[in-house]
């Protein structure tokens, strides 16, 4: 029910019972004051009458006593009238069969008692009256105001009482009469009153309805609707209060649309249900992957289109009850078409007890696993072709060796048979030639190591990096005496998982070099290893050579690149690094150099210990 109406209402209640009090008084007031005036009438008619009736009680006769009677009830229109002694025995009564009796009643005592006349309202045959006792006094009176304001001095001076019942009926008629004007007067002022409080409390109640309506708004997530402000009582600052509690909104809080919005342009399916997994809420993209619209909210649960992917793998819900979030669960969609949809799930529970819902965030895999699948077949053709590659390598580097080696025996025959009978320019060129082809044969060995290197598949294992260093330093055990160098190897150096024929290569080629580009009459050589983070160690492999400008730190690990002429230390091919880092990355390893010309190299190699375990 609406305010004002209330308000009317209670006012109505109010104005009701006043109404009423008011008539009720007033009329009893306005009884009260013609009871009074008839039997003031009464009073004065007795006093008229007083020396015939001092007569009547004086004689004691009867007949004389209702001719008086009758005389007084014909001047005041009384409907009986009595004549009785101060002991109450009636004298002459206008109903002749009571002449005679005794009056006791309440009227009777009470008028015994007083000193002035006494009345009462009462009903006579029905009719209703004013029935009164006027004390009459022994001795002749004045007039009936004296009895009536003075009173009788004495008891001992009342000579009887006159008894009449004065009808009231006339009386009442002029009191309806001033009651009717009354209501009608008191109806006039309420329905007047009624009418003012009506317009006075909606023109109170108009800040009330704007400032109702705006909370409709803010509840609705508009938060920049301000109230106008129509008072300037209490009611206005509260609407004052409210436009700034919205506009604070509007600037803190994101609303309800615009998160709609951004829910609905989210690229990603997004669902939102109850702890049953019934659908609350889900954006456009989550009905374009699966299919279904989700109307009306609860008609799709989510349970119901979710199939993990891993053989009895627990389901997304308990998961979520357990843990509260899931976070990247690759799983089955079933859509409305019956297909099942490869999608990744990430979902939290939000809400307090009782109140609980899930926010759910798939993804569409579908793209993902057919790159996934595309990639696969990539690397598989890759390595098709890597292999076939190396293979064609090995051929092309074995075929091309045949020819060589009969050119480079030829010649080297042509040399040493013939040589008295060449001349020295012809001889010269064909010492060129054996030069020429016994160097085409060296690249043609480093190229076929290097291929091999893919090709050649060692079982790997846990060996000792000091027993494989040792092994190599072995192997160049001539040049280490060449070169009077001293070579440091550490029996501390670490075990690690690898294919050791290769990695023992590793450090026989960078040995080698540290010894071979090294102008130092006491050439030195350490290896060392430390721990490099959980999976990693870390070898150094340094010399006291003549290093290795900076600039050239990349290029030296590039296939055939030397830094010097073809003769100088040693005459190598520019292989030997290229293969090594072909081999530290076989591993899942890095090859560097720190080196400063004329200052020596420090070759670093970082190697997981345990090729078998993810870093
Ligand atoms: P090579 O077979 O010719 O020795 P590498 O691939 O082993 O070829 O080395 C490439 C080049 O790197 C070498 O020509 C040399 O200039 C440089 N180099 C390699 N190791 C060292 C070292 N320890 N000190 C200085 N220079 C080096």
């Amino acid at each position: 029910m609406k305010l004002y109406l209330k308000v009317l209402l209670f006012l109505l209640m109010l104005i009701s019972v006043a109404l009423w009090v008011n008539i009720y008084f007033s009329r009893m007031a306005v009884t009260e004051a013609m009871s009074a005036q008839i039997n003031d009438a009464a009073i004065s008619t007795a006093s008229d009458l007083a020396p015939a009736l001092q007569e009547v009680f004086k004689e004691k006769k009867e007949l004389g006593g209702i001719k008086v009677l009758h005389a007084f009830t014909q001047k005041t229109g009384a409907l009986y009238a009595a004549a009785a002694l101060a002991d109450g025995t009636v004298v002459a009564h206008t109903n002749v069969a009571l002449a005679g009796t005794k009056l006791s009643d309440q009227l009777m005592l009470k008028a015994a008692r007083a000193t002035a006349p006494v009345f009462r309202r009462t009903y006579y045959n029905g009719e209703e009256t004013v029935e009164t006792m006027i004390p009459i006094p022994a001795r002749a009176r004045a007039s009936g105001e004296d009895i009536l304001f003075e009173g009788l001095a004495t008891r001992g001076e009342i000579a009887g009482f006159l008894r009449a019942a004065l009808p009231l009926t006339p009386a009442r008629k002029a009191e309806n009469d001033i009651i009717s004007k009354l209501l009608v007067l008191a109806l006039l002022i309420s329905l007047t009153t009624l009418a003012l409080s009506a317009l006075f409390t909606r023109h109170l109640l108009r800040q009330v309805t704007f400032l109702g309506e705006g909370i409709r708004k803010v509840r609705d997530g508009d938060y920049y609707f301000s109230v106008p402000v129509v008072s300037r009582d209490e009611l206005g600052e509260v609407a004052a209060s409210f436009n700034m509690l919205s506009r604070g909104l509007s600037e803190t809080t994101v609303s309800k649309q615009y998160l709609d919005s951004v829910l609905e342009s989210m690229p990603d399916p997004l669902i939102i249900t109850d702890e049953q997994g019934a659908v609350i809420k889900a954006n456009r993209a989550a009905a374009d992957f699966s299919g279904y619209d989700f109307l009306p909210p609860g008609s799709v649960n989510l349970k119901d289109l979710l199939e993990t992917q891993a053989e009895g793998a627990a389901d997304p819900f308990s998961l979520l009850a357990w843990s509260g979030h899931i976070k990247e669960l690759d799983l089955w969609l079933l859509s409305k078409s019956g297909a099942r949809l490869p999608a990744m799930l990430s979902a939290a529970l939000t809400g307090t007890e009782g109140k609980r819902q899930v926010v759910a965030v798939l993804k569409d895999m579908s793209q993902h696993k057919a790159s996934e699948a595309r990639l696969a077949q990539y690397l598989k053709e890759v390595e098709t072709v890597n292999s076939e590659l190396d293979a064609f390598a090995h051929t092309v580097s074995h075929d091309l060796k045949e020819p060589l080696r009969g050119i480079e025996m030829f010649s080297g025959m042509l040399l040493s048979d013939y040589a008295p009978k060449l001349e020295p320019q012809a001889a010269d060129y064909l010492g060129r030639v054996v030069k020429a082809s016994s160097r085409m044969r060296r690249l043609i060995d480093d190229l076929l190591n290097y291929a091999r290197i893919s090709r050649a598949r060692n079982p790997y294992e846990n060996v000792s990096t000091a027993k494989l260093a040792a092994e190599a330093v072995a192997g160049l055990s001539t040049l280490i005496e060449e070169r009077k160098a001293v070579v440091k190897v550490p029996e501390t150096l670490p075990e690690i998982f690898c294919d050791p024929v290769k990695m023992r290569q590793v450090f026989q080629n960078l040995i080698s070099n540290a010894l071979r580009y090294n102008d130092s009459p006491a050439a030195e050589v350490e290896l060392s290893a430390e721990r490099f983070g959980e999976y990693y160690w870390k070898f150094s492999v340094k010399d006291n050579g003549i290093g290795i400008p900076m600039q050239y730190s990349e290029e030296i690990f590039k296939m055939f690149k030397r830094l010097h002429s073809r003769q100088e230390y040693g005459g190598g091919t520019g292989a030997g690094l290229a293969i090594v880092k072909k081999i530290v990355e076989e591993h899942n390893g890095k090859i560097w150099v720190e080196s400063a010309e004329g200052k020596g190299s420090v070759f670093f190699i970082l190697i997981p210990a345990d090729l078998r375990k993810q870093p």
